[in-house]
């Protein structure tokens, strides 16, 4: 991870304007009294980014440009799918008792639908933290059921929670696991059929998305769901100012994205009566991540510029991507042939690793920004931690070389004890007994070195679940399973170009900015 830097040297050298016009004063001044973003709202690089040659930034909206109080909105998610599981698949009313735990469910989780558990993996995909219902696995129960092996997310046993969407499911699919697991073992009914529970789960919280239910409510009391960021308007409008075009691009419908979009932009900024202003191009129900790979076309939603409410599709086929106009589908190849920037040009930004990121990446040339909201959060914490990390990291290095001196003193005693044996107890015995006294040494060494070891080995374990349990009592860091960087982590470093952990954090970076990537280092290098 880099800390990104300014580019004093360019605005010096006078290449603060990107677009290649006259020098924007207001915005130099700007850039030479801005300081770094603290910690946890930078901008970190996987690889070079050159914001100067980026003209053209598409957003995603949940999760991006709109965040969520997590709290507010998946106890919701989760009521409801509670509410059409009682009632259409009839589970029992007790189910309502099960409240909602955020702290139970992270991203990046893997759910194990045949066997009812949900566990966490590294970036070597091992299985690390499971859970079956609520009750943690032990090491070698883990151990027995996956044996160490590398498990295969591509088969339809194994579900990854990649969304932030679907952390309400994974706790309700917990606590029904549980439920029934002690029904059964009360033997008030039949052992439980895993993978149907988790089949009925998904499709009920499908639903409460799919039929509105869930918008419905957010869409008459935003306030209560929704963060209203004071800086995202600020932020577009700096983007806009340095040349740069912007459009959003959402699964989300028209009539969701509108009241949302509205309710955080319109009116901020004098300049913007309408949130519409900000954009030249809106793209909703996108379909990602198919938009990237199909041939879906666009279609003219046909809503005038000040207009809320959806017009009458126009049926004539899209040939321009117009400003002012929303569209309705559409896909990648179409897009780069209408709109003005094509490839590396066009900075995509969005939440979702697969929908918005992955495929992104595989489809095509964008670049791509990562929303990590965990990021925060996460930082904050190793900062309020950073005595325990120095630690943790002073406590590995003696462990490494605790690990070397044994190895030495075991092969010394092993060379030892074979000229002892050699050597003729009476012709030889002075020299003997004075091997003898130095074996018993480097014995007494060995002893005590392996005492430190494992107080050192105590230490780090006592340290890591103190930092790990602060975070998240059932999973520890979002990035890390164990002492290795998670699946999460190990995804969030090979798909984006850069990631951080809201869109506003850009505000404090200039419009030419490098972000540069730090040199990559193998074991041997570092
Ligand atoms: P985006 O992040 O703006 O591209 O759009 C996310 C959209 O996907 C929102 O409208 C969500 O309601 C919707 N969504 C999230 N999870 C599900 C699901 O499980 N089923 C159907 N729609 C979903
Ligand atoms: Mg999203």
């Amino acid at each position: 991870m880099t800390v990104v830097m300014f580019p004093n040297d360019k605005i010096l050298n006078g290449q603060l304007n990107g677009q290649g016009g006259p020098l924007d004063v207001e915005r130099l001044s700007h850039s030479l009294e801005s300081s770094p973003p603290p910690p946890g709202r930078q901008v970190f690089a996987n690889r070079d980014l050159r914001f100067d040659q980026i003209n053209m930034i598409g957003f995603d909206m949940d999760y991006t440009l709109l965040s969520y109080l997590r709290v507010p909105m998946e106890s919701l998610a989760h009521r409801l799918t509670v509410d059409r599981l009682i009632f259409k698949r009839g589970y029992p009313e007790l189910l309502r008792e099960k409240a909602y735990d955020p702290e139970f469910v992270i991203r990046g989780l893997v759910v194990d639908k045949q066997l009812g558990n949900i566990f966490k993996i590294d970036r070597f995909n091992h299985v690390g933290r499971c859970y079956h219902g609520r009750v943690g696995l032990e090491k070698e129960e883990r151990r027995k059921i996956y044996r160490g092996e590398h498990i295969r997310l591509s088969n339809p046993r194994y579900y990854l929670v990649d969304t932030l969407f679907a952390l309400p499911e994974m706790c309700l699919y917990a606590d029904i696991v549980e439920m029934f697991d002690n029904d059964w073992k009360a033997g008030k009914r039949a052992q439980p059929n895993y993978e149907s529970i988790f089949k009925d789960v998904r499709e009920c919280i499908d639903e409460v998305h799919r039929d509105e239910s869930l918008k419905d409510i957010i869409r008459a009391n935003p306030e209560h769901y929704c963060p209203r960021d004071p800086e995202l308007a600020h932020t577009l409008h700096k983007m806009r100012s340095s040349g740069k075009k912007l459009f959003v691009l959402t699964n989300s419908a028209w009539n969701y994205t509108e009241p949302m979009m509205r309710f955080l932009l319109d009116g901020v900024m004098p300049q913007y009566p309408s949130w519409r202003n900000y954009f030249d191009i809106v793209v909703v129900s996108s379909k990602k991540p198919d938009w990237f790979t199909a041939q879906n076309p666009f279609v003219d939603l046909n809503i005038a510029e000040d207009a809320r409410v959806e017009g009458k599709p126009l049926e004539k086929p899209v040939d321009k991507l117009q400003r002012g106009h929303v569209y309705c589908g559409g896909n990648l190849k179409d897009f780069e042939k209408m709109a003005l920037y094509q490839g590396e040009k066009v900075l995509y930004v969005g939440d979702h690793i697969y929908g918005d990121i992955l495929k992104t990446k595989k489809s095509g040339l964008w670049r791509t920004a990562l929303i990590v909201s965990e990021l925060e959060e996460e930082i904050n914490l190793s900062i309020r931690f950073k005595r325990e990390l120095h630690e943790l990291q002073a406590l590995e290095e003696r462990r490494r070389l605790l690990d070397q001196e044994l190895l030495h003193n075991k092969s010394v005693l092993v060379s030892l004890e074979r000229v002892i044996d050699n050597l003729d107890p009476v012709k030889q015995k002075t020299e003997r007994e004075r091997l003898i006294q130095y074996a018993k040494d480097l014995r007494r060494d060995r002893d005590e070195m392996k005492r430190v070891l494992q107080s050192a080995l105590d230490r780090t374990l006592e340290l890591d679940s103190l930092v790990e349990n602060t975070f998240n009592r059932y999973w520890g860091l979002v990035f890390k399973e164990g002492h290795e960087t998670s699946r999460f982590g190990e995804q969030v470093g090979d798909y984006a170009c850069v990631y951080t952990s809201r869109v506003s954090n850009l505000l404090a970076y200039s419009p030419v900015q490098y972000f540069r990537a730090p040199r990559a280092l193998m074991p041997h290098e570092r």
